[in-house]
């Protein structure tokens, strides 16, 4: 068996589409959605993550804000700029860039966003929405991780899921969101025994635990759709060989540029798997996907109106 690939460049393209149109009506009403970003320092990755965020907006006509505080930047400093995003009638969403520097609170400075505004979903009100089922804006990675399976018409009602990881971005939210669409959820963690046979059950499988191929093909029920978020960068020559065993073209790859980015499943799960995400390709374009869809939602709900949100993340 070779797994259907689902590809999430595609389905980041269908949403997209239906969003410029979404905005395109909002913007005749008077109504022009607009992210606001904190980026705190100059760490390269944290400005090309920024930076392709802010051309998303441009891309289908949202506005867009940078602030980009130095890296001295205290607590106080960082409350004020988010209390007056807060006030600032023209922002929707209010992303801060993770990690802040040390000397700031970073829960403070993320619990100090308006919920309405909260477009990364981190905030406790719409961590509780999400638990109790209420409309809230939901993290990013997992709800991208939903409209790939719901616009692949992977079956979730009564599916057997089991999630790899609980942080709180990822991992929590994926199983809520799992449980609410109806499958029956097991979340692994770092002290979950027997992993292998919990997977060997599942029909739907989300790996979110930052461990290069982890995941081994044989663990894989056949035919079961497996979610992978993992995005772990590989340099080592030895880890990579067995990683890319029966992937020469990848191996050459590898040779090549002295690094591969590798998920939490291992590259032979394709001959297992019924549908599998790429990576890269795969949960990865739906991240800034569903911040652009957030904020659309933010611009929506925060004035009263119904939300368009896809079937996904509704609740
Ligand atoms: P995290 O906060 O480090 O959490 C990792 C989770 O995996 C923890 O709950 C941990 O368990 C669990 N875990 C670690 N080793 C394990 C093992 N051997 N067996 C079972 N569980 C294990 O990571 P995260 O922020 O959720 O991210 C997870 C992965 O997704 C990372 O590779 C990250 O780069 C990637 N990611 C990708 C995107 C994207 O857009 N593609 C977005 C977000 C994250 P404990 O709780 O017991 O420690």
């Amino acid at each position: 068996m070779t797994a259907r690939i689902l590809d999430g460049s595609k389905i980041r393209d269908q949403i997209f589409a239906e969003l410029k149109d979404e905005i395109a009506l909002l913007t005749g009403e008077g109504i022009r959605p607009g992210l606001s970003a904190i980026l705190v320092g100059s760490d390269p990755a944290s400005q090309l993550y920024v930076k392709s965020k802010i051309t998303a907006c441009e891309q289908l006509g949202l506005r867009s804000w940078m602030h980009t505080p130095v890296d001295s930047v205290t607590t106080n400093e960082l409350l004020s700029l988010v209390n007056e995003l807060n006030r600032d009638n023209n922002v929707d969403g209010i992303l801060i860039q993770l990690p802040l520097p040390k000397q700031v609170d970073t829960k403070r400075v993320l619990e100090a966003v308006d919920p309405a505004k909260d477009v990364d979903g981190f905030h406790p009100v719409n961590l509780g929405a999400l638990v109790s089922g209420r409309p809230g804006l939901v993290a990013c990675t997992p709800a991208g991780c939903m409209e790939i399976l719901r616009r692949n018409s992977v079956q979730i009602e009564g599916a057997n899921a089991a999630v790899l990881g609980r942080s709180d971005i990822v991992g929590k939210p994926m199983a809520l969101l799992l449980m609410h669409g109806n499958a029956t959820v097991t979340i692994c963690h770092s002290k979950t025994r027997e992993i292998a046979d919990v997977l060997r059950r599942a029909d739907i499988i989300v790996a979110a635990m930052g461990r290069a191929g982890y995941v081994q093909a044989e663990w894989i029920k056949p035919g079961a759709a497996v979610i992978d978020v993992g995005t772990n960068r590989v340099t080592d020559a030895g880890e990579a060989a067995k990683l890319f065993k029966n992937f020469p073209e990848r191996m050459e790859k590898f040779r090549a540029k002295g690094n591969a980015l590798v998920g939490d499943v291992h590259p032979d799960a394709i001959n297992t798997a019924g549908a599998l995400t790429p990576v890269p390709g795969g949960v990865g374009p739906m991240t800034i996907t569903m911040l652009m869809s957030n904020t659309v939602k933010a611009a929506r709900l925060r004035r009263g109106k119904t939300s368009k949100e896809p079937a996904a993340t509704a609740r």
